[in-house]
C-alpha cells in the first residue's frame, strides 16, 4: 500500500482524497488547457514581477564577490499559489532567496537545490534555483502555525527543527552531481547556508535573507544578500566587509521597507571595495550591465543585473514519467478505484489526470 509518495516534486496521493478537491485541469503538450479553476495567483508565475531584481559584483581586487536579490513579487506568488501560513512562506522564501544568491551568476544550465530535512513540522523546505535566476521551492506541511518566537517574530527556526541540509549543485555538462550535507544550525535558513558555504564550500560569506509577512498573510518584502570572500582575500577586505555587513544596521526586508534598491544595498556591502580601476564582469545569461547613470555614485563598480522569476516546469511527460515509478500493480489497483491516476505538482499545484489508458501506455513504454 503506497500512502504517499513525493518524487521530484510531483506527489501521488494513493487514496486521492487531497487530490478529489483539485479541480484544475492540466494543460495539455499543445497548451489546450482549461484555466477552471486556477488558483488567482497563478498569472504572477513564470513570469519577471517588477521590482524583483538580482544585482551582483565583484571587487575589483578579485577578493570579494557580492549579490543582492529582491524577490518580494515572486515569493508573494509562491505563497499564494501554495497557501503557505506566515511562517512556511518566510521558510520557503528565505530558502527561494538563498537559493537565487547561490546560482546567480552561475552558467545558464547550472542549478542548486537547498533542502533543509528538518524535526520541525514544516518536514521539508526545498528550493531549486539557476544561472538564469529561475527558482521553485516547496515546504512538507504549507500549514503550519505557530507562537512568535521570543523576538516576536515567525518562528522560522522552531518550524524547520533540526536535521540536515543537503545542498546539490548540478549541470547537464557535469558527470555527477556536487552534493553537500551539513548539519542545521539554527533551521533560521540564512545561518544555515553560510554555515554550509563556510564548512563545504570553504568560502566565509555574509548571508541574509528575510521575508516579512502581515497578518493577513501578504508578503510585504522579500530580499537578501551574499557577500563571500574569495580565495585568497586579505584580513583588509575581510575586515571592510565586516565592517560594510555592520553599517548595514538593518535586515534585509527593513532595508527594502526603507525603499533602497538593490543596487543601493549592493553599493552599501561593497562600499570602500570599488577601487577606480574597474575589473570587467562577465555578463551572463539574461544579465546587463547597469550602465553608470543606474548606479548613481557607483561609478566604479561594475554591477550586472537580472530578473530572477519563480519559474516551474513541470509537465505531461513529466509526470508520466513520474507515475510509472509507482509500479504497475499500483498504478492498475489506482485505475481500479479511480478510474484515472493524478498527481499535483508540489511547485506550482498543477493538477494532471492521466486516463487509464495514457498511465498504461506510460508503463508499457518504460517497459516496467
Ligand atoms: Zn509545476
Amino acid at each position: 500500500m503506497v500512502g504517499f509518495v513525493g518524487l521530484y516534486g510531483l506527489s501521488l496521493d494513493r487514496r486521492l482524497k487531497r487530490l478529489a478537491r483539485c479541480s484544475i485541469r492540466a494543460e495539455d503538450e499543445d497548451g489546450n488547457g482549461s484555466d477552471d479553476g486556477l488558483p488567482a495567483a497563478w498569472p504572477m508565475l513564470n513570469r519577471h514581477i517588477p521590482g524583483d531584481l538580482t544585482v551582483r559584483t565583484i571587487a575589483a581586487n578579485g577578493e570579494v564577490s557580492c549579490r543582492v536579490v529582491t524577490a518580494t513579487g515572486l515569493v508573494n506568488a509562491a505563497a499564494s499559489v501554495q497557501k503557505t501560513s506566515p511562517v512556511a512562506s518566510a521558510a520557503l522564501g528565505r530558502a527561494m532567496i538563498c537559493g537565487l544568491l547561490l546560482s546567480a551568476g552561475k552558467k545558464e544550465g547550472e542549478t542548486v537545490q537547498l533542502e533543509l530535512r528538518g524535526d520541525g513540522p514544516l518536514k521539508t523546505t526545498v528550493a531549486i534555483s539557476n544561472g538564469r535566476g529561475e527558482v521553485r521551492g516547496y515546504v512538507g506541511d504549507p500549514s503550519v502555525v505557530l507562537p512568535p518566537n521570543s523576538e516576536g517574530h515567525l518562528d522560522v527556526g522552531k518550524a524547520v527543527g533540526r536535521g540536515i541540509l543537503a545542498v546539490v549543485r548540478n549541470h547537464p555538462m557535469w558527470k555527477n552531481p556536487y552534493t553537500g550535507l551539513t548539519t542545521i544550525v539554527s533551521g533560521e535558513v540564512a545561518e544555515d547556508v553560510a554555515s554550509y558555504l563556510a564548512d563545504s564550500e570553504q568560502t566565509p560569506s555574509a548571508l541574509g535573507a528575510g521575508v516579512l509577512v502581515d497578518k493577513k498573510g501578504e508578503v510585504m518584502a522579500a530580499g537578501g544578500f551574499l557577500v563571500s570572500m574569495l580565495p585568497g582575500a586579505t584580513e583588509d577586505s575581510t575586515r571592510i566587509v565586516e565592517e560594510n555587513v555592520q553599517s548595514l544596521k538593518m535586515t534585509p526586508t527593513e532595508l527594502i521597507r526603507s525603499g533602497m534598491s538593490a543596487t543601493d544595498i549592493i553599493g552599501k556591502l561593497m562600499k570602500d571595495l570599488d577601487p577606480l580601476e574597474l575589473r570587467p564582469l562577465r555578463i551572463l545569461w539574461g544579465e546587463r550591465l547597469l550602465t553608470e547613470e543606474a548606479l548613481n555614485g557607483l561609478k566604479t563598480l561594475q554591477v550586472a543585473e537580472s530578473y530572477p522569476k519563480y519559474y516551474c516546469s513541470c509537465g505531461r511527460e513529466r509526470v508520466r514519467r513520474t507515475v510509472v515509478l509507482l509500479g504497475r500493480k499500483d498504478i492498475e489497483d489506482l485505475i481500479a478505484e479511480q478510474g484515472h491516476v493524478e498527481a499535483t505538482c508540489e511547485f506550482c499545484k498543477r493538477c494532471y489526470r492521466l486516463s487509464p489508458e495514457e498511465a498504461i501506455e506510460a508503463l508499457n513504454a518504460a517497459a516496467l
